[in-house]
């Protein structure tokens, strides 16, 4: 007896795998769990692997016991605060020890957001909504609101100023200075501002504004021309990084002007995307107006965000580490990370090759860097060729203006690049550079495919 194919494939399922996948019209047939599983899984198997993914700072590895935690609790709508009441002391627990851990002087508040554009959002448009205040009381117009901010931010900056009209005073790069100080930002200062945004580990070399710099400009001119000029520091990355690194750099409340901060959970706070945090210095710097209140879900609750609907799982999991690490165990993996991003460093070094950006300041565990001499291809072939041969994506990607005709390359050294892993990367840069050297470059197609940007 033989079996006509719609008895084997029900037999044996998987018969998505001879044939085209849905993916124009809405299917009119469903298929088998088991299929559907692999179909997702096949569709997946060709694209990056996440552990050689050296362009992204968002994780990529958590415990077994932390995904037991977010397993367990992917069916808990982190917004149903009255039907949830732990879940939403657990993220106040979270807001605490953050505000704690950036020196906020007193009892403060914040937001648990889905990342740090999230949370820039919110924390922006507290500045607008205070600025605001403080024109009104003063008799002024709200019509011209701007923002200060360097060429050095991540794209949420510019999205913000588009998406809520504030007009962005953009302080450009120059070649060889790919970060902003208190000189830079001076001139756009008026009254019409509503903050300055500097930032804690760019995304670009991951080295931090000039931030104290800035804060005595700020304190400088709310002493001489009367006006309070708050500051946002955009720790996106660097807010879980210098606490534990750096310590004694005082970025964070400790500085006067310094109003609120934003920190990504899914970055070095070590937990999978999304997740991210907003922290007040204190709870006036919240402005009431943004907080609104609803009775839906059976208990009057008050809501800052701009979604609402989400998962309570990363929460939960930043919970998670939290307890789980503490400062010691924060500590300890950070600094594993900039070892290894040392040894990273000195291996490019070693080759003879390459400048290293900025590995003598306080930076985030990364390597960034470039071709020196004169060289038969660039770093965009360079990154095109590494991924090639050896699947590892180390972006290539020019500097925003002034210094656009900067190109510049940068891995990524978070937990799963392992010393082993790191003499690997180092060896592969070293052959793909002597392939480039044999062929002169990659060919033209070849560098349409290739990684570029900074990642995020
Ligand atoms: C990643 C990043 C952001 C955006 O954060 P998400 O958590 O991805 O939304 C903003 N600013 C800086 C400096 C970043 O590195």
């Amino acid at each position: 007896m033989t079996m006509d194919d719609q008895a084997a494939a029900a037999l044996f399922g998987n018969s998505f795998a001879i044939e085209e996948v849905p993916s124009r019209t809405f299917p009119d047939d469903g298929m088998s769990a088991t299929d559907a599983m692999r179909l997702v899984a096949e569709d997946l198997a060709i694209e990056g692997d996440p552990g050689r993914n050296l362009a992204t700072f968002v994780t990529t590895w958590m415990e077994p016991q932390a995904q037991r935690v977010i397993a367990d609790n992917l069916h808990r709508n982190f917004i149903d605060h009255a039907e949830y009441p732990r879940t939403a002391e657990i993220e106040q627990r979270c807001i605490r020890m953050l505000a704690d851990l950036f020196h906020a002087p007193g009892e403060t508040t914040g937001a648990r957001t889905q990342g740090s554009s999230e949370a820039i959002m919110l924390g922006a448009l507290s500045l607008k909504w205070k600025w605001k205040e403080r024109q009104q009381a003063a008799g002024r117009p709200i019509d011209r609101p701007n923002l200060v901010f360097g060429a050095d931010v991540h794209v949420v900056w510019d999205k913000f100023c588009r998406y809520f009209d504030v007009e962005p005073r953009i302080v450009p790069l120059q070649p060889g200075k790919y970060t902003i100080g208190p000189e830079d930002v001076e001139p756009h200062l008026d009254e019409n501002t509503i903050g300055v945004a500097a930032v804690l580990g760019t995304t670009f070399t991951g080295h931090k504004d000039d931030i104290v710099g800035i804060n005595d400009l700020l304190l400088t001119i709310k002493s001489t021309r009367g006006l309070d000029i708050p500051m946002h520091v955009d720790g996106a990355s660097g807010g879980f990084v210098w606490p534990f690194l750096y310590p004694h750099s005082e970025w964070d409340f400790r500085l006067e002007q310094v109003r609120s901060i934003n920190v990504s959970g899914h970055k070095f706070g070590l937990v999978y995307p999304g997740i991210g945090w907003l922290v007040f210095r204190e709870t006036a710097d919240l402005a009431k107006d943004l907080v609104f209140e609803e009775n839906y879900l059976g208990k009057t609750d008050a809501t800052f965000t701009l979604n609402f609907s989400t998962g309570s799982s990363m929460v939960l999991a930043q919970y998670y580490n939290f307890v789980r690490y503490g400062r010691a165990g924060y500590g300890y993996i950070m600094r594993n990370m900039q070892k290894n991003a040392q040894v990273l460093a000195e291996r490019l070094r070693d080759l003879g090759r390459f400048d290293l950006i900025g590995a003598d300041q306080e930076q985030l565990p990364l390597v960034a860097f470039q071709l020196s001499g004169d060289n038969a291809f660039d770093e965009f072939d360079l990154a095109w060729q590494l991924s090639a041969e050896r699947g590892w994506m180390v972006p290539a990607y020019t500097l925003p203006p002034d210094a656009q005709d900067v190109t510049i390359m940068r891995a990524l050294v978070k937990q799963t690049l392992s010393r082993e892993h790191v003499d690997t990367l180092a060896r592969d840069i070293a052959d793909a550079c002597q392939t480039l050297d044999r062929k002169g470059g990659a060919h033209e197609s070849e560098r349409a495919q290739m990684v570029t940007g900074p990642g995020h």
